[in-house]
């Protein structure tokens, strides 16, 4: 598969490690479990953004973007990746940051990653929660072009199909890495939201003849939702590679029975699936995308999905800068008191 004729810029530093987890597999008594590092993709915290960016910020200088323009929930990991794209390159920034979610914790709107997207200074707007983002979005570029820039909107996730060749990419390394390796991966797990990741993964499986069966655990929308969601994308990524025959359908599946309340609100699940990774690897997961997903794996490992033997590789997207917005779940009463 070729994707060098795309343009594209270095923001990972090299492949994200492909690592064992030998205590919790132990721990949980089930099938092997892996776990492939996208949380180290080394810019400003690193996750899965970066490698989306790669393809975006690419497009956004070829097409000479002086702005950058994207959106997300208060605490989106991709608006922090973003913002440290855009600066690696010498663009400007300006992000709208959707409150879809809120607890009325100050944490929540003024820690995690509205913290880092402050340090990095892009220009932050708020809008509130429920409105239409991607015409908010629309309206700045609007905007900036008036006032004589030339903006480059990246939609909510960086998930379109030239962000998603950033996971194409992600595929063919983890393809490498098990070959290397001698591992027979039997499943791939990972959190899915605006879909790019997901989209882009299965493209690059499938279009390698990989058949490596991926499970997206849904952070948001109900499964049949979701699953049409990146089954689009998908196509869509699929045409724009230029690969033969089409993107199989059947490919995608989707469990969205990790959701709990909704996108951002925290699970029983998610607070022992983070503790767990914690403890015994000493990993750190997120509380709004990979928390859920590991809670997903979990539970599915206890109710006997995989078998005992299998290798099961889960796909860590990053997020944890998001942990210091959910102190006050994480660690209701504080180690310190003053
Ligand atoms: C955005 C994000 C995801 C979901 O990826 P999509 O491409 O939006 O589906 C998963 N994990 C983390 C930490 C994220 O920030």
């Amino acid at each position: 598969m070729n994707l060098t004729r795309f343009p594209r810029v270095g923001l990972t530093l090299s492949a994200t490690p492909l690592e064992y987890l030998s205590n919790l597999t132990q721990h949980l008594g089930g099938p092997n479990l892996y776990i492939k590092r996208d949380d180290h993709t080394g810019l400003a915290l690193g996750g899965n953004k970066t490698r989306k960016l790669e393809f975006l910020i690419g497009d956004a200088l070829v097409k000479g973007a002086t702005h950058i323009v994207t959106q997300g929930a208060t605490q989106s990991n991709h608006v922090r990746q973003t913002i440290a794209a855009a600066n690696k390159f010498g663009l400007k920034s300006t992000v709208l940051l959707e409150e879809r979610v809120g607890d009325g914790h100050d944490d929540y709107y003024a820690n995690g990653n509205v913290l880092l997207d402050q340090i990095l200074g892009a220009t932050i707007e708020t809008r509130p929660g429920g409105v239409d983002m991607n015409k908010e979005l629309e309206a700045v570029g609007e905007r900036l072009r008036a006032a004589g820039e030339v903006p480059y909107l990246i939609p909510g996730g960086g998930s379109n199909p030239i962000g998603a060749l950033g996971y194409v990419v992600s595929a063919l390394e983890l393809i490498v890495q098990a070959n290397e390796q001698r591992l027979a991966i039997d499943h791939v797990v990972h959190a899915t939201g605006s879909t790019g990741t997901q989209a882009g993964f299965l493209v690059g499986i499938e279009g390698s003849s990989g058949h490596i069966p991926v499970i997206g655990v849904s952070v948001r929308a109900p499964r049949e939702k979701q699953e049409e969601n990146v089954r689009r994308l998908a196509r869509q990524t699929w045409e724009l590679l230029g690969l033969r025959g089409e993107f199989p359908d059947a490919a995608v599946v989707v469990n969205s029975d990790y959701v709990g309340g909704g996108y951002g609100v925290p699970t029983e699940g998610m607070i022992e699936a983070v503790r767990l990774l914690a403890r015994f690897e000493g990993i750190l997961l997120d509380p709004v995308y990979t928390g859920k997903a590991f809670a997903g794996l979990v539970d599915l490992i206890r109710k006997g999905h995989f078998r005992k033997g299998e290798n099961v590789v889960f796909l860590h997207t990053g997020g944890s800068a998001g942990l210091f917005a959910y102190r006050s779940i994480l660690a209701p009463r504080p180690a310190f008191a003053r």
